[in-house]
């Protein structure tokens, strides 16, 4: 049987004698998007981090496509992966220019770079900003750059925390979609951290629900919208429509 392409379990990190990741396990299948969901301050963020190699988890093992990746003893570093990270805050360097950007983390010839930054900024829609540089760019334009640069290297999981909440309303249904396809598309894993629900019924294959540190639910979409655990994961969930 294939292993899930990633795997955490049993996940503990604590900071200051509390207890803010708490025994969280679960795991994505190839090319599937699983949504970490919660209110503010559970512990998302903590988990994409532990899982990313920035953090150090006090225990608990992460596993990708079945080989161990981390456990309290043995660590890969960050850069050795093939974890792509999103966060909010774009980062793009504002010294380099769209394409050199995408193909920052790429090795190879520049002519190869540039074709692969070229064939992403096309399927976002950016080819032509590919000698400009990012502060010529609008916000959404800024984080569809970041997405492209975040899957030059092609890596087997992405990690996303809370992308999308820095962007217009206007604009942000309209990225969600072109993510999700563009991931789809390349086969990526992907983990995406979110504190919205209607985010989460928007792009998850599953959703695992958190609430102080743990996972208290994980399942399809519609499963879990139509039966919310307990009465303050429907609370949580009354705000979509
Ligand atoms: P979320 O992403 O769900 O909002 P975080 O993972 O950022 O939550 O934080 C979970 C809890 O851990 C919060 O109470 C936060 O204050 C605390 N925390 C996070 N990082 C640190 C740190 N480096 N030192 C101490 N406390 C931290
Ligand atoms: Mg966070």
């Amino acid at each position: 049987m294939t292993p899930p392409r990633l795997e955490i379990r049993d996940l503990v990190r604590r900071f200051d004698g509390r207890t803010v990741v708490d025994h969280v396990s679960l795991s994505i299948a190839p090319g599937h998007v699983t949504c970490l969901l919660g209110p503010s301050g559970c512990g998302k963020s903590t988990t994409l981090r532990m899982i990313s190699g920035v953090e150090m988890q006090d225990a608990g093992t992460i596993h990708v496509d079945g080989e161990l990746v981390c456990d309290t003893v043995f660590r890969v570093p960050p850069e050795r992966r093939s974890i792509g990270m999103m966060f909010q805050d774009f980062a793009l360097f504002p010294h380099l220019s769209v394409g050199e950007n995408v193909g920052f983390g790429l090795s190879g010839p520049g002519s190869e770079r540039r074709a692969r930054a070229k064939t992403l900024l096309d399927r976002v829609g950016l080819a032509h900003f590919i000698d400009e540089y990012p502060h010529q760019l609008s916000g959404g334009e800024q984080q569809r750059v970041a997405l492209a640069r975040a899957l030059a290297p092609r890596p087997r999981i992405m990690l996303m925390d809370e992308p999308f909440s820095g962007l217009d309303n206007r604009l942000r249904d309209g990225i969600r979609d072109e993510t999700l396809d563009l991931l789809k598309e390349e086969g990526t894993s992907v983990l995406l951290v979110t504190h919205e629900p209607e985010e989460a019924m928007r792009m998850a294959d599953e959703i695992a629900l958190m609430r102080d540190g743990r996972i208290v639910q994980q399942g399809a979409p519609y499963n879990i919208y139509n039966a919310p655990a307990d009465k303050e994961a429907v609370a949580f969930f009354s705000d979509v429509n």
